[in-house]
């Protein structure tokens, strides 16, 4: 990438404060996450026998959460028997019978949040706001196709081969059952906002979340059963990611993925071997670009939303920050003092700001990140240091200056709470600087003059850019499809693609009078001839 920052600014500067605590919350993950609920939901993962429990750890206290039933590959097999046979009889329903689940899920999710918010809080250690921000996510993408599914999925009148003659409709099947394997990042809207588009089409699904975080996706199921999907429709394995990923592709009519580009890359080779669709939501290393006439103290704001949601856990963050020279100092000076003052904690209640990182790879990737950039010249303006005072697993937002091609954090995703901060002159050079990168999922630009910021969108290589907004004005908006270009990703969710993606198209094409072939006494020179006239005359009368 372009270095752009050569401009003499990036001396060392005072290193900042320590992040304040945010006021503690009475309410644990202890006493919100009991044993009988661990027991009551290990009872949806689809494992037989005497399984091998999983330990899973709460991020924020480093103490023991859910000991689970791991799934084997043979395991899997069972739970595409049974989603199978129970796809059947869902997949017969009239469409607005689905339908009408998903919009009695979305009344029960509202209702419940709680519940939920303490879960995701539990497994990931992100703040209650944006464990908030996955309710929000899977209300709308529930509501959405609650109301739009009908529509999407009807039959469509199209042009036939010969008008009149013809009559041809292209009807939407569901694939059958479809293998849906997630992150930890956002395990509520990744497991059942993706999977209730694959539902309303009348498929069934296994799941594999990650094990981390696969007590919200088993929340997620049960309050599904009780807005209505039968049971067996909704099958959760558990297992290590390179032993029950595989075998969930192995069985899967469509391969729904969202995860790392690196592991992508392997969902997407395995699918292909099987001539089963994939649609995959990888990776991202995302740019917001502040130009000169934007409000800074707006994009302050957006930036620290931006960069420090989940924090930084969130594929569609923002770890690059490009801002115009006329606007820096200002900018960064502010984002700095903001960044700053964020509150960090983890109880479960609002109030804390931001955080702690899900696991110890994390924490290492982001420490790495740091210490190779600062080692080899880079300014900490912010933060930059992990907060074990706070919990095992907490580190401070952390903006970086003077970033150069060389570090590894200019380039590679961080997945973290740091973002590098670069300096540019033209729009040119920020719009090149921007998309210096394999990666193409999300971007953002801020400026007062709407029109200016829409056209500089369209020169950005993301599958989504936000004008004036961080990540959530794009992804809130389900009716329009969200996803990412180049090493990002292949399809997209959210929107008619989101969900005929999960469908196979059938045309049903049926022939009246004469067939498509000499008939009635005409040979194959006149049969020719009269097409040639037909065609032209087609065309002629605009037919379509
Ligand atoms: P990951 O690729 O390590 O794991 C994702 C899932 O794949 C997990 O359930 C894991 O167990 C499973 N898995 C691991 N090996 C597998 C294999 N060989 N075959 C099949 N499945 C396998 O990713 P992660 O670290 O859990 O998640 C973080 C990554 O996800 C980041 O790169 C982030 O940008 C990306 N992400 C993308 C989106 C998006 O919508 N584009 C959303 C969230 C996260």
């Amino acid at each position: 990438m372009t270095d752009i920052t050569a401009d003499g600014q990036t001396g060392s500067r005072a290193e900042a404060g320590r992040n304040p605590a945010a006021p503690g919350a009475a309410r644990t993950v202890a006493s919100a996450i009991t044993p009988a609920v661990v027991a009551r939901l290990a009872k949806g993962v689809t494992a037989t026998g005497e399984p091998e429990l999983v330990h899973t750890t709460a991020p924020l206290t480093g103490e023991r959460l859910a000991s689970l039933p791991q799934s084997t590959p043979a395991d899997v097999e069972v739970a595409y028997q049974l989603a199978r046979r129970a796809q059947q009889a869902w997949g017969a329903l009239p469409v607005r019978r689905r339908a009408a689940v998903l919009l009695r899920f979305h009344d029960l999710l509202l209702r419940r949040q709680d519940e939920v918010l303490d879960l995701i809080q539990a497994e990931t250690g992100k703040a209650r706001l944006h464990a908030f921000e996955e309710v929000m996510a899977a209300a709308m993408a529930a509501r959405h196709y609650g109301r739009k599914a009908p529509s999407y999925l009807r039959d469509r009148r199209r042009s036939g081969a010969i008008p009149v003659l013809t009559r041809a409709v292209e009807a939407r099947r569901a694939k059958g059952v479809v293998g849906q394997i997630s992150p930890w990042n956002y395990p509520l809207e990744l497991s059942v906002g993706d999977a209730l588009p694959a539902f309303v089409a009348g498929n069934a699904v296994v799941n594999k979340p990650d094990t981390q975080t696969a007590l919200t996706a088993l929340w997620a199921r049960e309050l599904l059963i009780e807005a209505g999907l039968p049971a067996d429709c909704w099958q959760i394995v558990i297992g290590d990611g390179p032993v029950i990923g595989p075998a969930v592709v192995e069985h899967a009519d469509y391969v729904s993925f969202t995860g790392s580009t690196r592991t992508g890359r392997q969902v997407a080779q395995q699918a292909a071997g099987r001539l089963v669709g994939a649609s995959l939501e990888l990776g991202g290393k995302n740019a917001m670009l502040v130009l000169a006439d934007a409000d800074v103290e707006k994009a302050v704001e957006g930036a620290v939303r931006a960069c420090f949601s989940s924090a930084g856990q969130l594929c569609i963050s923002i770890e690059r920050l490009f801002v115009h020279r006329s606007v820096a100092d200002r900018f960064l000076a502010r984002f700095a003092e903001r960044t700053c003052a964020l509150r960090l904690g983890g109880g479960l209640a609002y109030g804390s700001d931001m955080g702690s990182l899900v696991s110890e790879r994390q924490l290492e990737t982001v420490t790495r990140h740091i210490e190779e950039a600062v080692k080899a010249g880079a300014t900490v303006v912010a933060g930059g240091r992990a907060r074990p005072d706070l919990g095992p697993l907490f580190h401070e937002p952390t903006i970086l200056d003077g970033v150069t091609d060389a570090m590894a954090v200019c380039a590679e995703e961080t997945f973290g709470p740091v973002v590098s901060i670069y300096r540019f002159d033209t729009e040119d050079q920020a719009v090149a600087a921007a998309n210096a990168t394999p990666y193409g999922l999300n971007s953002s630009v801020w400026t007062k003059d709407l029109r200016r910021g829409r056209a500089l969108a369209a020169r950005l290589h993301t599958g989504t850019v936000n004008v004036n907004e961080a990540y959530a004005a794009a992804y809130g908006s389900v009716a329009s499809p969200m996803g990412g270009m180049g090493d990002s990703g292949l399809g997209r969710r959210h929107g008619a693609e989101g969900i005929l993606r999960y469908t196979e198209a059938q045309t049903i094409a049926t022939q009246t009078v004469l067939p498509l072939a000499p008939s009635m006494g005409l040979d194959d020179v006149r049969f020719a001839a009269l097409m040639t006239t037909g065609l032209k005359a087609m065309k002629a009368f605009r037919l379509k």
